[in-house]
């Protein structure tokens, strides 16, 4: 269906969600404005419109929203473990910005829904000590005590868009997300999450030979993990529905990080040999739980963590051989120079 009447902005869409929720969006037939201060890394953007905008200055984000029905707001400054848990200042001044900004310029911009993307991040340290822990609720948000910065700016800005639908005609939509992952994200440099990195050691071990692996802590602590389809599908389902509170949107299926590992070498087709190592793991342990999900959207993701990792470990092998293929010729063409 054409709805070509129907603008919509998605902020952060040089990012790896976004790009996915441009496409998506764009299937749907709705004209899409892109905003971030990058371009996709990865592939061309299918947006309408694409503004490469810091979204951390007011004026920008009026500019970003003019003339938009609906919001997606994807923006922020974040990575995996290794990047939140070093940069906290950096994280909760710019978001705090960006998230802001942009909600208050939609706002007077006259848009009509606001989608935010939240984060598991925002529960409680005290929930998540154990590596069999109970799912999440909801709920289980308060009595608050993030882990990180990243994750007090996410409560924050929920409660900043409960206010706004409450006193005011922005409809808002919010869903905390448990670890996506998909081909299109950032697999190297330092931002990238545990299953990119993972697909990228695996791949480089397959490539090279040395099978060896390093995982950071002691590969037991826990997660659950969701493909970016399932996350944009989750994304669009709650924005369409009248469900005003924070949401769950994740798998509810929990793995440890060596699990995860074992996962992503089946997918090579390769052994490989774990070397557990010191670094930053966050909490111990944490799942989704998605009985509200299920309730309120009548869904809950459905691609299994084998299909998705596979996909995506195809992608980040590839990726991995160009990047070592380029390495190969520029070392040969300085030692030939
Ligand atoms: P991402 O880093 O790939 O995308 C975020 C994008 O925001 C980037 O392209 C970045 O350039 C852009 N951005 C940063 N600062 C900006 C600024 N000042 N102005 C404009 N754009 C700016 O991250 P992602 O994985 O696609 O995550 C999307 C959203 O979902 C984020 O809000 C993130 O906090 C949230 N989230 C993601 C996950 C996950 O597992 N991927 C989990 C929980 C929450």
């Amino acid at each position: 269906m054409i709805r070509m009447s129907e603008r919509v902005l998605v902020t952060g869409a040089g990012g790896f969600v976004g790009h996915h929720l441009v496409s998506f969006l764009k299937q749907k037939g709705y004209w899409v404005r892109g905003v971030d201060v990058k371009r996709p890394e990865f592939a061309t953007t299918e947006a309408d419109e694409f503004l490469l905008l810091d979204l951390r200055r007011w004026e920008n984000c009026l500019t970003a929203t003019r003339e938009i029905d609906e919001v997606y707001a994807l923006a922020a400054d974040m990575g995996g473990m290794g990047f939140i848990s070093s940069h906290h200042a950096q994280i909760l001044h710019n978001n705090i910005l960006i998230s802001t900004h942009t909600l208050e310029a939609a706002r007077e911009n006259g848009a009509s829904r606001y989608f935010f993307s939240s984060s598991a991040c925002i529960y409680p340290e005290y929930r998540q000590t154990e590596t069999d822990v109970a799912p999440l609720k909801e709920e289980d948000a308060y009595p608050a005590e993030p882990q990180d910065a990243y994750g007090w700016e996410k409560l924050v800005t929920e409660l900043l868009c409960g206010y706004y639908a409450q006193e005011g005609d922005l409809q808002t939509r919010v869903a905390r997300f448990h670890n996506i992952y998909g081909p299109l994200g950032t697999w190297r440099g330092g931002r990238e999450k545990a299953p990119a990195a993972l697909c990228r050691k695996v791949a480089v071990a397959k490539l090279t030979g040395d099978h060896e692996i390093e995982i950071w802590g002691d590969g037991q602590q826990t997660r659950s993990f969701c493909y970016v389809d399932d996350c944009v599908e989750g994304i669009y389902r709650l924005m369409r529905s009248d469900h005003g509170e924070p949401l769950n949107l994740g798998q509810d299926r929990m793995v440890t990080i060596d699990g995860l590992a074992d996962i992503v070498a089946d997918a090579a087709g390769i052994e490989i040999v774990k070397r557990h190592v010191p670094g930053p793991q966050g909490v111990r342990g944490r799942n989704s739980d998605n009985t509200r999900l299920a309730e309120v959207l009548g869904w809950t993701p459905g691609i299994s963590l084998e299909d998705g990792l596979a996909r995506t470990y195809a992608w980040i092998e590839d990726e991995v051989g160009r990047a070592m293929e380029e390495e190969r010729v520029e070392a040969s063409a300085l030692a030939t120079g």
